[in-house]
């Protein structure tokens, strides 16, 4: 009889494991990207990749939406139209000049937030430089993970190896880790799962990017 109930508990833990979770996510919310304006399709899609890897959350990435006049009213419209019942969260990555969006992160209202990306971009004369265009790529990467943690509202971290450690400056940015730590990514998962968002516990544990892959 013992025996039977430890089967049953099993059974139960097993239902409840991320299986059952990863189907759920075909029709729950998601984490979302979108570009705006001038941005190339590759970093969207690149960043719509590693945030999901490294929240281990199902990310959408939306088609890119147009603007006429750049300002920051007409790309907050942009954004809050391109908005739909299944974005939780709402990353719009523009290419604006920074009197548009003077801080790389701009929060815009609930579940909404820009990243610009000028000036984390190479240099102009060095934008053809491979190496300028790996680190760009991970300035980007890290910005964008801080930016669905601030629209969760985790607080800032201790531990420099987490992307929600508050760096200061360039090359801060450059140095902190890419990912959450361990606590970190368990409050996300708490905060993602109140707001519709399956997490996956057991995918991806052996992420495809990490520190040792940064230049
Ligand atoms: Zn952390």
């Amino acid at each position: 009889m013992k025996r039977i109930g430890g089967w049953v508990c099993v059974a139960a833990a097993l239902l409840s494991w991320p299986w059952a979770v990863a189907r759920a996510g075909e029709t729950g919310k998601t984490l979302s990207v979108t570009g705006i304006g001038s941005v190339e399709a590759d970093v969207v899609a690149d960043v719509g990749r590693f945030v999901e890897a490294n929240y281990r959350a199902d990310t959408t990435v939306k088609p890119p939406v147009e603007i006429g006049e750049v300002s920051a009213q007409t790309i907050v419209e942009a954004l809050s139209g391109a908005r739909s019942e299944r974005d939780a969260l709402l990353l719009g990555i523009v290419a604006v000049p920074e009197t548009v969006f003077p801080d790389t992160l701009t929060l815009a209202g609930e579940g909404m937030a820009f990243l610009n990306i000028t000036g984390l971009m190479p240099d102009p004369e060095k934008k053809d430089d491979p190496a300028e265009v790996e680190k760009s790529g991970w300035l980007i990467r890290k910005e964008a993970m801080r930016a669905f943690g601030l629209m969760i509202e985790l607080t800032a971290c201790p531990n420099p190896q987490c992307v929600l450690w508050p760096h200061k400056g360039r090359e801060q940015l450059e140095k902190k880790g890419a990912n959450l730590c361990p606590p970190c990514l368990e409050h996300a998962h708490r905060a993602l799962r109140a707001k519709g968002v399956p997490v996956q516990f057991g995918r991806n544990l052996d992420l495809p990017f990490s520190r040792q892959d940064e230049p």
